[in-house]
């Protein structure tokens, strides 16, 4: 697996934080690197979010802006600090070693088919996680409820995502390679749409830590709601009105 891959799999925001000296409070906030902040407003947990100037990336892009480095320089000094090896693709073959570097090259060859095919699971039981989830929450509560869009979503989607997990763990070897290739794509597709998930998640808890309350009036409701869509600018996540609706619920059951 490369570099970036590694170290985007294995270091958190929150242990990168921790290791370069910040350490975050019982919220698990710290003060934010990209703006001036004089309480603490950065979350940080596997990505980071600043609810002050809603800044989010991963442990690659905080590094990179701690130490005004490079995200490739700050991705080897996360790899350096924190021992991971990686495959670095820079690297020739000394000339005479032919016999060597095709062996290599096999190796290599095979460590990504299965590096792929791991992102490939995680990304899968990811999105498997998510979907029981939902179904927790959205799941009708009596028989006359009309059915969530989402709830929708997820009884059409979960037993194909079973379906190709099946594959993927107990299938024969070329299905299972051939499966990898295939879902490539909806692989990149499911890790944005998961990593979305993580974020919509901590803003929840940050409004339910923040005695989120029921508005009394029209005006309280309008300035709840933009407060929350405030929290959510810049992360690039919009919150439907159904969402809304739940956290005025959440509120009120806290
Ligand atoms: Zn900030």
């Amino acid at each position: 697996m490369g570099l970036f891959e590694e170290v985007k799999k294995n270091v958190t925001v929150r242990q990168a934080a921790e290791l370069y000296g910040l350490k975050p409070n019982r919220s698990e906030l710290i003060r934010c690197i990209f703006h001036k902040d004089n309480t603490p407003s950065m979350k940080v947990d596997r990505r980071y979010y600043c609810f002050g100037c809603g800044c989010t990336g991963d442990a690659v892009d905080f590094t990179a802006q701690l130490f005004g480095l490079g995200a490739r320089e700050a991705a080897v000094k996360l790899a350096d600090d924190f021992g991971i090896s990686y495959i670095s693709k820079s690297r020739d073959s000394p000339i005479g070693k032919k016999k060597d570097s095709i062996k290599t090259a096999e190796i290599i060859r095979t460590k990504k088919r299965d590096d792929d095919w791991i992102r490939c699971v995680r990304a899968y039981l990811d999105y498997r996680l998510m979907f029981l989830d939902w179904k927790k929450q959205y799941a009708p509560k009596n028989p006359k409820e009309e059915w969530n869009e989402r709830f929708v979503e997820l009884l059409r989607e979960l037993s194909y995502v079973e379906y190709v997990l099946d594959i993927l763990s107990f299938g024969e070897k070329w299905d299972r390679d051939h499966l990898v290739q295939e879902k490539r794509k909806k692989v990149e597709e499911i890790e944005r749409k998961s990593d979305d998930y993580v974020c919509i998640k901590m803003i929840w808890k940050e409004a339910l830590d923040h005695q989120y309350v029921e508005p009394k009036d029209m005006n309280q409701m309008k300035s709840q709601r933009s407060w929350i869509q405030k929290l959510l600018a810049g992360s690039g996540l919009a919150l439907t009105d159904f969402e809304i609706m739940e956290f005025r619920k959440a509120g009120r059951d806290a």
